[in-house]
């Protein structure tokens, strides 16, 4: 399936073809802070499929392991976009978030449920309204 997205202010764009089976959530406290959300959704695209307009900035997280893992987002509005190897990458997993067929892209599968915030799964239980109205937080 073909893709698209940017991040907020526009700065930053980019086209992918992805597997729509293979979208996931991620519960790690990692995905928690680095994707400002209890929860971060993403999916996979071979670099080849892969194409970035713009000059996005990258963070390189380094796990217990060793691993790195560069964060890549825009240096202007700081919207997530990708991570992918800081060196001779094969894929970079895209955040959903900031992907244009997002609503359509329904995730199989959960990984670090052991961190995942213990009210998502009451999440249907929470008040909602259509749009801002009723309930007047600072707007997000
Ligand atoms: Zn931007
Ligand atoms: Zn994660």
């Amino acid at each position: 399936m073909k893709i698209d997205g940017a991040c907020h202010c526009g700065l930053v764009s980019f086209t992918a073809e992805i597997d729509p089976s293979r979208v996931m959530i991620c519960h790690c406290t990692d995905c928690q802070v680095l994707s400002g959300s209890p929860m971060r959704a993403v999916v996979a695209a071979p670099i080849d499929r892969f194409a970035v307009r713009g000059q996005p900035k990258s963070y390189v997280k380094v796990a217990q392991s060793g691993n790195r893992r560069a964060q890549v987002f825009c240096p202007e509005c700081g919207t997530p976009l990708y991570a992918t190897a800081p060196e001779n990458p094969t894929s970079v997993v895209i955040r959903l978030g900031c992907v244009r067929q997002r609503a359509q892209l329904k995730p199989a599968v959960q990984i670090w449920q052991h961190s995942a915030v213990p009210w998502l799964a009451g999440l249907q239980g929470i008040p909602a309204t259509a749009e801002q109205q009723g309930f007047l937080p600072p707007s997000p």
